[in-house]
């Protein structure tokens, strides 16, 4: 079953009409049952997708402070082979980051054939933290969706299967976040005064998203809405969502994959053959 809607652009959305506690009637216990049939089923299409060497997987992850794109990267992500799996972290850009077009760190960081890679924030922060706080002219970040959906053409284009996350939260479920890492030591590394003063923004980043969820949702790179109030809920529609995106190409790299061992079964006889013919 699929938890989450895949928005590709037709319908411009409300964040209001998402809840975050949406859990589709689950409890905790199934949930986490079924993560697990999901993870072992995401291994698997992994070895797939690396060994055939046709796809690659980019996964990017979206929310506000503390909406969970750190947990979910290490439960839904934390079973797959690192060989082929990256992620990526975008953080304030650098000096050099900025003498470039907002496109140039992002386009560096992108999977290559076989690789998974997620994006921990994104080129999405460009026309989000960077509208919001106006830090470039209006008709710059305006620009950028129109880029965007060029760039992820093109990366589809070559092979790319691109899969959106947006990590909903509420505003109350933030504020208890907030107070939790405050009373716990192995969270201090997480605290941030910027998060509290991030939060005074929560409508203006609404809007945002909301632009954002709707100009950049297309079916080669659509978003997802997750409900992320409760973790493990998050957890499980993120893998069902990736699980189910990848099954469609999984009997295309199967056979491709025969297509390599047959031909390379036969190198191998034609190079024992050699071998006899030269004794
Ligand atoms: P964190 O995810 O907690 O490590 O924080 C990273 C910070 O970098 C966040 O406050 C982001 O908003 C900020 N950030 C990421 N990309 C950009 C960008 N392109 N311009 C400005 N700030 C950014
Ligand atoms: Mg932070």
């Amino acid at each position: 079953m699929a938890y989450l809607q895949k928005l590709t652009g037709a319908q411009p959305l409300k964040l209001r009409d998402f809840d975050p506690e949406f859990d589709a009637g689950l409890d905790k216990e199934t949930g986490e049952e079924k993560l697990k049939k999901l993870s072992a089923e995401l291994t698997r299409q992994q070895e797939l997708l690396y060994a055939a060497g046709t796809h690659s997987l980019l996964l990017v992850l979206q929310g506000r402070d503390t909406s969970g794109k750190d947990g979910t990267i290490k439960t839904v992500m934390g079973p797959l082979n690192s060989l082929g799996c990256q992620v990526a972290s975008f953080k304030v850009p650098t000096a050099e980051e900025l003498a470039h077009d907002f496109l140039w760190r992002i386009h560096q960081q992108t999977p290559g054939k076989g690789e998974i890679t997620i994006f921990n924030r994104s080129h999405y922060e460009d026309v989000l933290v960077v509208r919001v706080h106006k830090l470039v002219a209006d008709k710059v970040w305006r620009a950028r969706y129109d880029h965007i959906n060029a760039f992820e053409k093109l990366l589809a284009d070559a092979g790319t299967i691109i899969l959106k996350f947006y990590l909903h939260i509420s505003k109350d479920e933030q504020e208890q976040r907030l107070l939790e890492r405050e009373q716990d030591a192995t969270k201090y590394w997480k605290l941030s005064a910027g998060d509290w003063k991030e939060r005074t923004y929560w409508n203006d980043y609404t809007r945002a998203y909301e632009d954002a969820l709707n100009r950049c949702s297309t079916p080669h790179a659509p978003w997802f809405v997750v409900p992320a109030n409760k973790k493990w809920f998050r957890n499980l529609a993120v893998a069902e969502t990736i699980v189910s995106a990848l099954r469609p190409y999984e009997k295309q790299w199967r056979e491709k994959l025969e297509v390599i061992g047959q031909r390379e079964k036969a190198a191998i006889e034609e190079f024992k053959h050699s071998k006899v013919t030269q004794k």
